[in-house]
């Protein structure tokens, strides 16, 4: 249940893992060729990323404020625009009706002036008109007055000093009924209205249309003895309130709705505007406002009731351009528009600095975490910042130097734990090979004990057939086969009585006498003791030594028994023939000696019988399967090792170690 739980969670985090390096981006230089449809992933990838985030809302929010602002504040200006340009309107049609009010009140003081004026009821009176004439011509002249009327009771003309437009003159005029006229009838009547005796009115003469005056002229009883009239040109009149005015065009109506004039010079322009003006009459005393187009100029005319007096005598119409307004409103969103588009411009690039100041260290700190995710765990993100970004950088690189660390203790323990492995796998290698030496030392202890009992008891009885043997050879009496007979055992005695001899060698296991001697020494004796055998099997004997002698503390007799049993042994391997290599060299704590021949080799299986005693392939009486196990015995005693390798059908190589140093035999005192 334990151990399920574990792959359980193992898994998972193998999962997790994959998922992770499924979900990281691909590098870019992954995809040799970019196809039309990895290009728009990669571009919704990028419009995705961090970056976008931060851009595209604040890209959007600007462009519309941008939009926003633009539309609003050209409205405005233009509202404003538009709002000066009626206000200006309303004050030009003010001016234009307040500098009319002031002519006829110009008239008032005129005709006080006149009808006081001495003599002046008594012409009335006698309707002595070139008396009128001198009285009156002086003072229209002096106050710039350009038609005066005399009318007497029936309504007639006494007399008409009008002022020539031209030339400046004043004409004399009489005898005309003006007696239909409004403001003479109503005098003559003795009408009087809540503002007096006094009237006014437009009047289209035959000097043309004038703005007149009219007032009652009384004798000194108070009695109407007739009417004076004053009068101005509108033509004049509209000379002086464009003056004051500033209008484009003034219009006068009277109260018929007919053109009295206008500013206009040309008949074809007044004529339009007259019928423009004819739908524009207003009603009441609301004025009324009209656009108007004439040629490539268009004007917002507004017509109003003209008062003079408080009544209503006519239309007055003022216009202004207004092409300015619509070049007024274009040029204002032109120059907003362009206004704006900077400013977003500028915010953009800001807002792009901004945003590349925040997303620039994230991407960096993604890349780095990427690369330590990877396994490099030297990255540093390197930023040097005071705000939060900083910090977590501060707090990855700390992270990324303790993972380091760690790491780094982790690799430093699992070397540790390798060295100590191979540590135990030697001791573990020479626990057994000593296991195989004390095995080895057992099977010799018990097959010597063994060994010595036979031999004691063999060795006697053996000593008395040889001595038969011989004695019995020695009589005269015997036969030649016989005597043969006997040889053959004395013969077979002495084998055995070798054998016995070996095997005592080997049972007795004698200690070696142990002396500090040059081993180059003992090899070459050994060579010579095998030099006739050497010969015999056609064998090569190359030996090599340092030149200088090899000191080592061992007993002779006992290794050169050891060597010249490989020699032999070597010798044999090779019935053909060949070489023998016998190489000594010196390591730190000792000699190798290494005995080497090309001959038939061990088979596998032999490898580990050889050093048994009594293992041997020879036929019989040519091997005792004892030389091996002697010289293990012996290489064991000087604390050394014998080991041996080989190849079928190449050869074999034994190699023996021995310490340069013995241990001191107790009791010697040295
Ligand atoms: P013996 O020589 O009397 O057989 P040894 O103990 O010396 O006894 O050798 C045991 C056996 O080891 C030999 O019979 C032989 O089969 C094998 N042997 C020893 N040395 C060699 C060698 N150099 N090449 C091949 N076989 C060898």
């Amino acid at each position: 249940m334990k151990s399920a739980l574990a792959t359980g969670k193992q898994r998972t985090t193998k999962e997790i893992e994959d998922q992770e390096i499924k979900r990281s981006p691909r590098d870019p230089g992954d995809e040799p060729q970019e196809s039309s449809e990895s290009l728009i992933s990669k571009l919704l990838g990028r419009l995705s990323g961090l970056k976008a985030k931060l851009i595209i809302p604040y890209l959007i929010l600007t462009l519309l404020t941008a939009m926003i602002g633009t539309f609003i504040v050209t409205r405005l200006v233009a509202s404003s625009v538009r709002e000066r340009f009626f206000n200006q309107l309303d004050a030009v049609s003010e001016i234009a009706a307040d500098g009319i009010v002031r002519k006829e009140q110009d008239h008032l003081a005129d005709l006080r002036l006149m009808a006081f004026t001495e003599g002046v009821p008594e012409a009335f009176l006698s309707e002595d008109g070139s008396r009128l004439q001198d009285i009156l011509w002086p003072l229209a002249l002096n106050n710039e007055v350009e038609v005066v009327s005399a009318v007497n009771l029936d309504g007639r003309e006494i007399i008409t000093l009008a002022q020539d437009p031209v030339s400046g003159r004043y004409g004399v005029y009489e005898g005309t009924d003006f007696s239909s006229y409004e403001i003479v009838s109503k005098i003559l009547s003795s009408d009087v209205d809540q503002l007096g005796d006094k009237y006014a009115g437009l009047l289209n003469t035959r000097f043309g249309p004038y703005l007149y005056t009219s007032a009652p002229v009384k004798d000194e009883t108070n009695e109407l003895i007739g009417v004076l009239m004053v009068g101005t040109r509108l033509d004049t009149l509209l000379g002086l309130i464009n003056e004051e005015a500033f209008a484009q065009i003034l219009v006068i109506l009277d109260a018929d709705g007919n053109l009295l004039t206008s500013t206009f010079a040309h008949a074809e322009e007044e004529k339009e505007i007259f019928e423009l003006t004819q739908s524009s009459i207003p009603n009441s005393g609301e004025a009324e406002t009209k656009e108007i187009n004439i040629g490539e100029n268009s004007y917002q005319a507004k017509y109003s009731h003209l008062e003079v007096r408080k009544r209503p005598v006519g239309i007055l119409g003022v216009a202004l351009r207004s092409n300015y307004v619509v070049t007024a409103e274009g040029t204002s969103r032109n120059t907003f528009g362009v206004i704006f588009s900077l400013a977003t411009l500028a915010v953009i690039i800001i807002g792009y600095l901004l945003s590349q100041s925040i997303a620039k260290p994230i991407l960096k700190l993604r890349s780095v975490s990427k690369a330590v995710a990877e396994g490099d765990l030297n990255q540093r993100t390197g930023f040097k910042r005071s705000d939060e970004i900083g910090d977590l950088a501060a707090v990855f690189d700390l992270m990324t130097f303790r993972l380091r660390k760690r790491t780094a203790q982790a690799a430093r323990l699992y070397a540790e734990t390798l060295e100590r492995n191979e540590e135990l796998a030697k001791a573990n290698a020479r626990l057994q090979s000593t296991q195989q030496q004390l095995i080895q030392s057992e099977k010799l202890a018990a097959t010597g004990q063994l060994t010595a009992g036979i031999v004691h008891d063999v060795k006697n009885p053996l000593a008395v057939i040889k001595g038969l043997a011989e004695e019995l050879q020695e009589e005269v009496l015997l036969s030649t086969e016989a005597t043969e007979q006997l040889k053959t055992i004395q013969d077979n005695a002495n084998r055995a009585n070798k054998i016995i001899t070996d095997l005592l060698k080997f049972a007795r296991q004698a200690t070696p006498a142990m002396k500090r001697q040059n081993f180059c020494e003992t090899i070459r004796t050994s060579s010579r003791l095998t030099d006739y055998l050497a010969r015999k099997g056609k064998v090569e004997v190359v030996i090599e030594t340092p030149d200088d002698p090899v000191m080592v503390t061992y007993d002779a007799t006992q290794i050169e028994q050891v060597l010249v049993n490989l020699f032999q042994n070597a010798i044999q391997a090779m019935p053909d023939g060949g070489k023998l290599t016998v190489q000594l060299m010196r390591e730190d704590k000792g000699i190798v000696l290494r005995v080497q021949d090309v001959g038939v080799g061990i088979p596998e299986e032999n490898l580990r019988r050889i050093f048994d005693p009594f293992f041997t392939t020879k036929s019989e009486g040519e091997g005792t399967g004892l030389g091996l196990s002697v010289s293990y015995g012996i290489v064991a005693k000087h604390r050394g090792r014998i080991n041996v390798k080989s190849q079928p059908g190449k050869g074999t190589v034994f190699i023996i170690k021995l310490p340069y140093d013995q241990p001191l035999p107790r009791g010697t005192g040295e």
